[in-house]
């Protein structure tokens, strides 16, 4: 980075205050920084999946020396949350599974056989890594979801530029301290700090993109990529109902949905946001959901002890008071909860549990991102399936009934990507097994999650051989044609 680069503000999630500075990238550093990957790329690539796997496990071994430092960084960076302090740990997981996964990800993709249409031309296949994948990951969980594509990437043989949320650049400044003490790794792994701008300087520079974060930005993302003719990856927001029926067990369900809707302060993309409750239980079902979240303690006195932070990015609290507003205005009432408080510079929202809600309502519509559990009454489970499907979006839905098998009968009909039974918050449970789609405005491209992951960042090719004697156009007869 120049001397002269700008320099960008960075504001404490708890403090309020700035308390770090980052060097914004120019075009010409994102174009040099690219030009340097790509360069770097064959090399990567010719190592074969062995030799990569080779010095993945090296920078693993890096990782895990600085796992608390990482995990450290995470917490100033959001503010804390219990998953903060894990991401050390949790970025060895990922590359310690796709060590395993990522050989069996390459199985089946190459082959040689004869042309059934053209008997004596064989067909071979080549897979090659698409040579700079751009990703660019948001502010929440700022380390996994940079990281969820670009592992896989790596491991594909492509070299990956990352470009990470301005409001969360410490944990990557941590986490590429340990790249830098594997140069083979380095020589195809870098990032590109800014705002939005540098965002789509990466666009111009990669040969595919993984995108994470909201819809509006998404939508400028893939029209930069539809302008270049390179695929994208998109995922997005979501609105991610969770259904209780009238046989659930209550307090089981209040249990799973208090933690779905506030974990992370609700900062989390498959955060349930709206919860619709079979009108016969539903009084005690928020009579329980209630009681517990009083027992919710914010974490402004030590970020280790408390269950929920502040938020990470002070105009998200702006955004949940609008919806609160909005919802109140139009008729609904708040249990618990409700008020942004300012504490000590941080920004705070106790759970906040609402009834009296319908669809009409932002709350009901938008994407939320904050602790907020609008809670609506539904007469039968056609009402219930029809509320949850009443959406743009198609992340994850929740469902929790009498019986597994109850609930996976309304699961089945639900748009979403990843249906949870008897809980909320699944959505890691599909790591390494299988990956699943996003629905409508919650994104589109190949899973992050599984084999398909890996295989994102990979083209094939045909390697067509004539065995055979070549075709004389002489010998063409054509049915009717001119002698
Ligand atoms: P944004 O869409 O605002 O930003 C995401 C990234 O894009 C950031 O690095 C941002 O840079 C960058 N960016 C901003 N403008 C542009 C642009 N014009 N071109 C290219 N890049 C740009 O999302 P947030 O950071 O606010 O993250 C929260 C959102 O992410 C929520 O909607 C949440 O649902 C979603 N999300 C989705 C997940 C999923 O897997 N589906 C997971 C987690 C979050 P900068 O921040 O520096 O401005």
């Amino acid at each position: 980075m120049p001397e002269t680069a700008a320099m960008l503000d960075v504001r404490n999630p708890r403090t309020g205050k700035v308390d770090h500075r980052i060097a914004v990238a120019s075009e010409a550093d994102v174009a040099a920084r690219a030009a340097r990957l790509r360069a770097n790329q064959p090399a990567w690539e010719a190592l074969g999946i062995g030799g990569r796997c080779a010095v993945m496990a090296r920078w693993l071994g890096a990782v895990k020396a600085q796992a608390m430092a990482i995990g450290e960084a995470d917490a100033v960076d959001t503010g804390g949350c219990h998953t903060s302090y894990l991401q050390g740990f949790i970025t060895m997981g990922n590359i310690g599974g796709w060590l395993e996964d990522a050989p069996r990800a390459f199985a089946d993709l190459e082959f040689k056989a004869m042309s059934t249409s053209m008997p004596t031309v064989e067909v071979e296949s080549q897979v090659v890594a698409y040579p700079l994948v751009g990703v660019i990951s948001p502010w929440n969980a700022p380390l996994m979801l940079a990281l969820l594509d670009a592992i896989p990437a790596l491991f594909a043989g492509s070299a990956v530029l990352l470009k990470p949320s301005e409001v969360t650049p410490r944990v990557i400044e941590a986490l590429f301290k340990t790249v830098a003490l594997v140069p083979e790794l380095a020589a195809v792994f870098d990032y590109v700090a800014g705002a939005g701008e540098v965002g789509q300087w990466v666009i111009g520079q990669a040969d595919t993109i993984c995108f994470t974060g909201s819809v509006p930005t998404g939508r400028k993302v893939a029209v930069a990529c539809a302008e270049r003719l390179i695929p994208c990856n998109l995922e997005l927001g979501g609105k991610d109902p969770c259904i209780v029926t009238a046989t659930a067990d209550l307090d089981r369900a209040a249990t799973a949905v208090l933690r779905g809707a506030v974990y992370a302060t609700g900062q989390v993309c498959y955060s349930v946001e709206r919860v619709y409750v079979h009108e016969s239980v539903h009084d005690d079902f928020v009579e329980l959901l209630v009681a517990k979240a009083a027992e919710v303690r914010l974490n402004h006195d030590n970020p280790r002890a408390g269950h929920i932070g502040p938020f990470t990015f002070a105009p998200q609290a702006e955004i949940v008071q609008r919806h609160l507003a909005d919802a109140v205005a139009k008729g609904a009432v708040i249990r618990s909860g409700g008020t942004v408080e300012a504490i000590d510079g941080g920004l705070y929202l106790r759970p906040t549990i609402l009834t009296g809600v319908d669809h009409s309502m932002e709350i009901m519509q938008d994407e939320t991102f904050g602790p907020c559990i609008p809670v609506m009454a539904y007469r039968d489970t056609e009402e219930a399936i029809r509320l949850a499907n009443d959406t743009h979006f198609g992340l994850t839905a929740s469902v929790i009934a009498g019986t597994a098998e109850e609930a996976k009968a309304i699961g089945k009909r639900l748009n979403a990507g990843g249906i949870f039974m008897q809980d909320t918050f699944l959505t890691f449970a599909k790591l390494r097994t299988f990956g699943s789609d996003s629905f409508g405005w919650s994104g589109y491209g190949a899973p992050r999650i599984g084999p398909e992951s890996l295989r994102r960042f990979l083209r094939r090719k045909s390697l067509l051989t004539q065995t055979g004697p070549v075709a004389d156009i002489r010998n063409d007869h054509h049915l009717g044609g001119a002698k």
